[in-house]
């Protein structure tokens, strides 16, 4: 059964519950904040007017929410699409929050959504519509309150129009108040690439733990934006072999290689990686069963469910994508011995670098990119080991370990601040 044969709709919220109330279990958590941590802090809805081109007015609505703040401002990103949910929102936030705590960067978790597909609109409503939305979230996001990146459907543009809406707000140049800006506007150094990168050095941790050699190793990507086609060019970089990507449109597959600058060049000009010259269309659902030894979910959640996962095939399953794995599957690619590198810390070296972008913000400071990545790896190889360490530790997946390991640092920062008043 591939994924779009999957039947019932599974609540993004309800497995990022499950998968709290797993390591809360084992870690003996006390009850009281157990109910603390296992709810949102805060969740803001909006409906706001947008005017069309045509001389419509619509009204779209957006949500923000902030999972918790015990360990410091929220951070998270703001994903446009059509499918976005309040219970998606609430899920994203919860996983920023352990993801912050995963790579021990001081952050709380937030998310922000706005329901709408992107694609059909203008640039100018697109501009007036960010804008907007932005307003509409003040009374939450600031830069020592709650600063927002990009996520699905979100850019750099789209980061300058919300850091100029709250600076023409405040009267100055507000620069910390969203990551994942232009470097012009006091962007970082290597954030486009953050998030794949920090995937791949996870992946290539994984392959010396697991005594893979990378160069002879197969990969297949889910999704073919930031993350996905990133994080198979700097596959490609390890040696590696792309043999599958894909997009909305559907995948694309070539056993013997994909050259991945032209695919990239290829969906540019077509708006799909589908009719790649030489390849053989594939749907996204027989992506994720491909013969592979690495697969990198980058799209979007509960991809991989308990109706395809006992067809996956891949060694190591690297979650470029938040929540692409449902807790079903999760222990069924346990059973079969796939490792797990989850997305709390297989994507983090995207806020990584965000809380990068911030401090240099802060500072009104720049630093290059060769400072960045080298930050990036250490951080990322440190929070590695210490995953896999509670790992074999406890004889758990690395989802369960990275969980022991998150859950812990935010419950001890908010058992030592106390319940206010
Ligand atoms: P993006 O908008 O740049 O790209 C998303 C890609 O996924 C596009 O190619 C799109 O066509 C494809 N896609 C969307 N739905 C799909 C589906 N159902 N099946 C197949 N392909 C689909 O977004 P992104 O920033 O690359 O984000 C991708 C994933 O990575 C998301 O889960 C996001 O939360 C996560 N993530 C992103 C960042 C970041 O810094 N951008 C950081 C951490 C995690």
């Amino acid at each position: 059964m591939t994924t779009e044969q999957t039947a019932a709709p599974i609540n993004a919220w309800q497995v990022a519950q499950s998968q709290f109330d797993l390591a809360a279990e084992m870690l003996n958590l006390d009850p009281g904040l157990r109910r603390v941590l296992r709810e949102p802090r805060r969740e803001l809805t909006v409906h706001f007017p947008v005017a069309m081109d045509d001389g419509s007015t619509q009204v779209f609505t957006g949500y923000r929410v902030q999972h918790n703040l015990g360990r410091g401002p929220a951070k998270g990103g703001i994903r446009y699409h059509q499918d976005v949910t309040i219970d998606e929102v609430k899920a994203l936030a919860m996983w920023m929050t352990w993801k912050c705590a995963v790579v021990g960067i001081p952050y709380g978790g937030g998310k922000g959504g706005v329901i709408v597909d992107p694609k059909k609109l203008s640039l100018k409503e697109l501009e007036r519509l960010s804008r907007r939305f932005f307003t509409e979230i003040e009374v939450l996001v600031g830069p020592e309150r709650d600063i927002p990146a990009p996520d699905v459907n979100t850019t750099p543009q789209i980061m300058s129009w919300f850091m100029d809406t709250y600076s023409m707000h405040q009267g100055y140049t507000v620069p910390g108040v969203v990551t994942g800006k232009p470097i012009s506007l006091g962007g970082s150094e290597g954030r486009n690439e953050a998030t794949a990168r920090g995937c791949v050095f996870t992946i290539v941790q994984a392959a010396a733990h697991l005594g893979m050699d990378l160069k002879k190793s197969t990969v297949a990507v889910q999704g073919f934006g930031n993350a996905g086609s990133i994080a198979a060019r700097l596959m490609v970089d390890e040696g590696s072999t792309v043999i599958a990507v894909s997009d909305t449109g559907g995948g694309i597959w070539k056993q013997d290689g994909l050259d991945v600058g032209k695919v990239l060049a290829w969906k540019k000009e077509h708006g799909t990686v589908v009719g790649f010259p030489g390849s053989q269309t594939i749907t996204n659902g027989q992506l994720l069963e491909l013969d592979c030894d690495i697969l990198i979910p980058a799209a979007y959640e509960n991809q991989i469910t308990a109706a395809n996962v006992d067809n996956v095939k891949a060694k190591i399953v690297a979650e470029a994508a938040n929540g692409p794995t449902t807790p079903e599957a999760d222990e069924v690619l346990w059973k079969k011995g796939v490792f797990m590198i989850p997305d709390i810390l297989a994507n983090a070296g995207g806020v990584t670098v965000s809380y990068f972008e911030w401090v240099q913000d802060l500072n009104r400071d720049h630093w290059t990119e060769e400072d960045v990545n080298a930050k990036l790896k250490v951080i990322m190889d440190k929070a590695f080991g210490e995953v896999l360490a509670q790992s074999l530790k406890h004889g758990v997946n690395m989802r369960t370990g990275a969980y022991l390991n998150a859950v812990q640092r935010v419950a001890d920062a908010t058992a030592m601040r106390g319940l206010y008043p």
